[in-house]
């Protein structure tokens, strides 16, 4: 088999001019970067108003495992399959980070025959979208630096600057930092940090936004201190907002390219996904869904993170509905959670994990059916997809196809998308049209005026499964603080660990008998949520001992090499 990044080389394709117009883009509408990619104009949304809506789909998953469910190569192999089966489609994903494509996990693209291309721009700099992200955030900074030194006319107290600086790049060093080191002139001395670029409010905003006009609004509200009177400062009050629009004027149109068999593609925005809400952007889905009859989009971590999200606040904030939720599993990532396989990223896989054992992977299944229940909370139908590794059974597969069905998935089917491209999803594509036929009850888990624990114990007893919620003291403040403030109606974007159905990320399966701890509650007023902390979130990454940007090279005839 080949690898990816030479999968990738090989691909045949297509002018993005001819991929528009086939999507149904007009020349007019779409900035070249290039040959093989381009913005689209957000004034297609006008133009496209009176088509009806495509089925809209969102990828997720089971609970995340270090061995990779594959949500993203779902994502697009679905894609692929459903254009297979003579259905429109077009995929939406997120725009990776350069942090992991250059430590751990190196690239998103995808990977086997179920990839977007050009891989390298994909995870490289793409249309630079990121770096206006992080211009515009830093601006931000800077100008708090600078309020500061000429007076602090805002009365903005120092110790309450919650803005940090950031870079698109793992850099662990940087996590704390001193800035206005060196005398007067250069500015007042004070504690800071960096965030990597994806982690700032900013990229929050680009995904949540719908048009020029609400971006503007959205950084005018970011809140980065409070003055002495304990009231919010914001991007509005330092007069930085207009500029940081501007800044991210081209950002805001969503960017086209392909998969592998020439279905459009829109990526758009890369928000975290523990303390964001982990989705595509929201303009990206919206013309998308005026433009085909099925959009497949994904949403980071497994299903009580990016899917709670994804319908709670993305779906909230667009207006848009589901119609049905694929859930990914992987039959290793099943044996893992039962506990009796260890995993430990990059270190060679436990043999064991490997040959069938239907005993673990049994026991690790009461995360898959936990995962179900949750999509099903929102009224939504769901399609199982098991994406196939060589090494799995067929008792195997059968096994997790009747534990799904059993537990309330609509369909379960294998996808071999990774190995086959769209012609080895066609099952699962035609599942999903099925489901997409269903009428379904779409409803939010919590209505926003209620209170803000009320909101964050619906979360954690019904999609975590928690026996209820305890609060530290500073959380307990901030929620009494923020209520006065009025942000108790906005929705809750739970910071909390991905590798655990709990805040805990040692405890893999279906866990029970926890109560969730809430350390700490933060505002994103911009983006729209409030953050509640279930541990300490890393917000700007390390590199590992041997990074995966060592591996990366130009060969002989200038070609990106070790990609991956
Ligand atoms: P996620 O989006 O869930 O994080 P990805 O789709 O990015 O996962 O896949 C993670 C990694 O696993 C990628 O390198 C991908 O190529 C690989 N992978 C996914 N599915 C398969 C498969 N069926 N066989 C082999 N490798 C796979
Ligand atoms: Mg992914």
């Amino acid at each position: 088999m080949l690898s990816d990044l030479e999968i990738a080389q090989q691909a045949s394709m297509k002018p993005i001019v001819e991929i528009a117009r086939e999507a149904g883009i007009e020349e007019d509408d779409i900035e070249l970067y290039g040959k093989y990619k381009a913005k689209v104009s957000l004034e297609v949304l006008k133009k496209l108003k009176d088509r009806p809506l495509g089925k809209y789909i969102d990828v997720t998953a089971i609970t995340p495992t270090p061995l990779g469910e594959g949500k993203t190569v779902t994502t697009i192999g679905l894609s692929m399959a459903l254009n297979k089966i003579g259905k429109k489609s077009i995929v939406c994903i997120r725009q990776p980070s350069l942090g992991p494509v250059f430590g751990i996990k190196g690239g998103a693209a995808g990977g086997g025959y179920s990839q977007v291309v050009p891989m390298e721009d994909f995870n490289l700099h793409l249309t630079g979208d990121t770096h206006a992200v992080a211009a515009a955030h830093n601006l931000l900074a800077a100008f708090i630096d600078n309020h500061l030194l000429h007076g602090n006319e805002l009365n903005i107290d120092p110790f309450t600057i919650s803005w940090p600086r950031v870079v698109d790049i793992s850099d662990r060093a940087l996590r704390k930092i001193i800035v206005g080191l060196g005398g007067k002139t250069n500015g007042i001395p004070r504690e800071s940090s960096f965030d990597i670029a994806v982690a700032s409010e900013v990229m929050a905003v680009l995904a949540l936004t719908t048009d020029i006009f609400d971006l503007r609004k959205r950084l005018g509200r970011i809140v980065v201190a409070y003055n002495e009177r304990k009231e919010p400062v914001t991007a509005e009050d330092l007069r930085c907002a207009g500029a940081m629009t501007v800044l991210m004027r081209d950002a805001i149109k969503p960017n086209l390219l392909q998969t592998l068999e020439n279905t459009p593609c829109f990526v758009h925005a890369g928000p975290f996904a523990n303390i964001a809400h982990g989705n595509s952007s929201i303009v990206a889905d919206q013309i998308a869904l005026r433009l085909a009859d099925y959009v497949v989009t994904e949403s980071g971590f497994g299903a009580d993170c990016g899917m709670e999200k994804f319908m709670n606040i993305k779906c909230r904030y667009s207006g848009l509905r589901p119609d049905c939720v694929v859930m990914v599993c992987s039959i290793r990532a099943l044996k893992m959670h039962s506990g009796k396989y260890k995993v430990i990223p990059g270190k060679p896989l436990d043999p064991g994990i490997l040959e069938e054992d239907i005993d673990a992977l049994v026991k690790g299944s009461e995360n898959l059916i936990k995962q179900i229940e949750n999509a099903r909370l929102f009224g939504v139908p769901v399609v199982v997809a098991i994406n196939v590794f060589s090494t799995d059974t067929e008792r195997e597969i059968e096994t997790v196809k009747k534990i799904a069905l059993d537990n309330g998935a609509f369909r379960a089917c294998v996808s071999e998308v990774w190995a086959k491209g769209g012609e080895g999803g066609k099952e699962l594509a035609e599942a999903v049209v099925e489901a997409c036929d269903v009428p379904n009850n779409f409803n939010f888990l919590y209505p926003l005026d209620i209170p803000i624990k009320d909101k964050i114990e619906i979360i954690a007893t019904k999609i975590y499964g928690a026996d209820g919620v305890v609060y530290e003291p500073e959380a307990e403040k901030k929620i009494a603080r923020y209520t006065e403030l009025g942000w108790d109606k906005l929705p809750i974007c739970m910071a909390k660990t991905h590798l655990s159905l709990s805040h805990d990320p040692k405890l893999k399966g279906r866990p029970r008998g926890f109560k969730l701890p809430i350390k700490d509650i933060r505002p994103s007023i911009g983006a729209g949520f409030l953050y509640p902390l279930c541990g300490e979130m890393r917000t700007m990454p390390g590199l590992p001992s041997r990074p995966a940007g060592m591996n990366v090279d130009i060969d002989s005839e200038g070609r990106v090499v070790g990609l991956f």
